[in-house]
């Protein structure tokens, strides 16, 4: 583990307090984050990269950037390694401050290690190498062991002698985690760490991946644009869009919980609708929905997954909106349903083509008459000012 010492003007970690409610004025211990970007902002030229970002990663805890690209999210990352110069706001590690407008201390100083979406190794030196590379404070045997170590953890101490031109993308990545590991950084950056291996070897290597970092102990802050990858991965996730975070949680959170129209319509595709609300409700061709804090005849965008709408042969209550197929699709573990919804007001210019999303094999034939049955908890009412 990386140590800390108490150099001249270097702030040592401290045990936070905090009030408990259930304890009744008692305090219980909190932990220090093991990395806190606070009011970061970055500039290239004229681009804000990033603007204001508030984030803390615990120690254990894995944390995913999210977001389209070009939203900074490896700017983010770069500038917690170290490999950008902090511009405005602070960086700490275990609570010591890295980086501020006074200090900005080398990425080899900062107890981080990371990984990027290259790997980075040195083609001219074999995989245990490799390894040591990442540890040159180490003498001789220790350095040797320690590096054999960090192999032996993610299955490649076999190929120790071996140079990386003959490994696959999923073995050469895991040599880079073995020397960003090696060292005992108390924080982890990865990004993107997944993007050079194919669908199948992804899966796998991710799983490796997940239980590692969980057995290192280690913050991590990975960086990915896959939504399903962050949940996968993440305990937290950070959605990021033009250069800020937007919303930040759980990935249970983010899904049933988003915040905007942007964050529900990055976790999948989404059946959108314009609506206003008439009586504490929204009125749409798929059903009434509660128009939840949204004042009486405001203009509001109602987000509706595809997984919400449940689709019926019969009527199952009188008032149900009827559709009719148009495509049915099988996509494996789900079903594809395009449905053109019946009209009321034939005039109108809004969208009636939706996408329903079904278990399993669900594959009615064109033009057949359906019910739609829609779970609120995947529908979502937001006001004009979250569009
Ligand atoms: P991606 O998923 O495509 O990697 P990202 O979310 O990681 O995107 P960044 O790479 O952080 O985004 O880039 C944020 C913005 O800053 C983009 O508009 C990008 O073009 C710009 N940018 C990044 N690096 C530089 C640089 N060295 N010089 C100038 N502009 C840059």
């Amino acid at each position: 583990m990386t140590q800390l010492t108490a150099e001249p003007g270097v702030e040592m970690p401290a045990i936070e307090t905090q009030t408990s409610p259930s304890s009744q004025g008692a305090t219980t211990p909190a932990l220090t984050p093991a990395l806190t970007l606070a009011g970061v902002s970055h500039r290239y030229g004229n681009l804000l990269a990033l603007d204001g970002v508030e984030l803390e990663v615990q120690p254990g805890e894995v944390v995913c950037l999210l977001g389209p690209s070009g939203c900074g999210k490896t700017t983010a990352l770069r500038v917690a390694a170290g490999l950008e110069d902090l511009q405005t706001g602070s960086l700490k590690v275990d609570g010591r401050v890295v980086a501020d407008g006074r200090k900005n201390l080398p990425p080899e100083h900062r107890g981080v290690g990371f990984v990027f979406q290259d790997y980075a190794l040195f083609p001219h030196l074999s995989v245990l190498e490799n390894v040591m590379f990442g540890l040159p404070e180490r003498g001789g045997a220790d350095r040797r062991r320690t590096a054999l170590s960090a192999l032996e953890k993610v299955g490649m101490d076999r190929l120790a002698a071996a140079y990386p031109h003959i490994l696959s993308g999923g073995q050469q990545q895991r040599v880079a985690l073995a020397r960003a590991l090696a060292p005992e950084p108390r924080v982890l950056l990865l990004d993107e760490p997944y993007s050079g291996l194919d669908a199948r070897l992804r899966d796998r290597v991710r799983d490796e991946v997940l239980h590692l970092l969980k057995e290192s102990g280690a913050a991590t802050l990975m960086v990915t644009h896959d939504s399903e990858e962050a949940m996968f991965m993440a305990d937290t996730i950070a959605v990021m869009r033009e250069g800020k975070v937007v919303q930040r949680g759980t990935p249970t959170e983010l899904y049933c919980q988003p915040v905007s129209p942007f964050v529900a319509a990055f976790f999948g595709e989404v059946n959108e609708l314009d609506g206003q609300v008439q009586g504490g409700e929204v009125r749409t061709v798929l059903g009434d929905l509660p128009a939840g804090d949204q004042p009486e005849g405001a203009a509001v965008k109602v987000v509706v997954r595809p997984e919400a709408m449940g689709l019926h042969g019969e009527p199952f209550k009188q008032s149900c909106p009827l559709a009719t197929v148009v495509q049915s699709r099988l996509l494996g573990r789900t079903s594809l349903v395009h449905l053109s919804i019946d009209m009321i007001d034939p005039a109108s210019r809004e969208n009636h083509h939706f996408h329903a999303r079904m278990p399993g094999v669900y594959l009615p034939e064109e033009g057949r008459r359906v019910c739609i049955d829609l779970d609120l908890s995947q529908a979502f009412v937001f006001g004009e000012a979250e569009a």
